[in-house]
């Protein structure tokens, strides 16, 4: 783990940044949709490749979206909690009321899946001391990533996932996003790194079973 991370866990507490495996395993995240535009071609590409991964959805994107949302389940991939509206400034505003929030965005997932939540995503990865006294509360720790691609900053093209792959080991979390407008160039490299990632042996899969602790 990198000094940042031991420094930032020490102070805001622990999270997920791998899972550990004994099969070679990569956990492909994807945040903030579902959405009519960006999430069903993620979705194509990941049963194209017969590959399952995690999406920490927005809980007030749902509604609008309700059949990306049930097809999401039904292609057998998890869902995770990114919040009801994507706020940043709730962290600020005191442990009770970003507790309440964290709730908003479980419950609305419970109430349209049936089910709870693989786990807490922070909106933008903020985490604070309040939220780790809230997550020890629930014996949760929140699902965070060992690799980002910036991708909503930037196109996420082969190169940029070239240049870094053999950083990747098995158990990571890789965060991406399925918000992309113009998701050609997206797509075509995302298809590339899951063939990559399954050539050299990994399997892709949705978390599962590690909330609570
Ligand atoms: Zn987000």
């Amino acid at each position: 783990m990198s000094l940042f991370n031991i420094i930032s866990d020490y102070i805001v507490g622990p999270c997920f940044r791998n899972i550990t495996s004994n099969d070679k395993t990569i956990y492909l995240t994807f945040d903030d949709g579902p959405n009519s535009y960006c999430t069903p071609k993620v979705l194509d590409l990941l049963n194209k490749h017969n590959a399952k991964a995690t999406f920490f959805i927005v809980g007030n994107n749902i509604r609008e979206n309700m059949n990306v949302f049930n097809r999401i389940l039904e292609d057998g991939h998890s869902i995770g909690n990114h919040s009801i509206d994507h706020s940043t400034t709730i962290f600020f505003k005191g442990k009770t009321a970003l507790s309440k929030w964290i709730n908003q965005g479980e419950n609305i997932i419970a109430k349209y899946s049936g089910g709870a939540s693989v786990g807490f995503r922070p909106p933008v990865g903020i985490r604070t001391p309040e939220l780790r006294l809230i997550m020890k509360q629930k014996s949760e720790k929140p699902i965070m990533w060992q690799h980002r691609y910036y991708d909503t900053k930037r196109d996420f093209t082969n190169e940029i996932w070239i240049r870094r792959f053999h950083r990747i080991k098995s158990g990571d979390i890789i965060l991406l996003h399925d918000t992309h407008k113009q998701a050609d160039v997206f797509l075509a490299s995302l298809d590339s790194f899951i063939q990559k990632l399954n050539e050299d042996g990994f399997q892709l899969k949705a978390i599962s079973n590690i909330n609570p602790i």
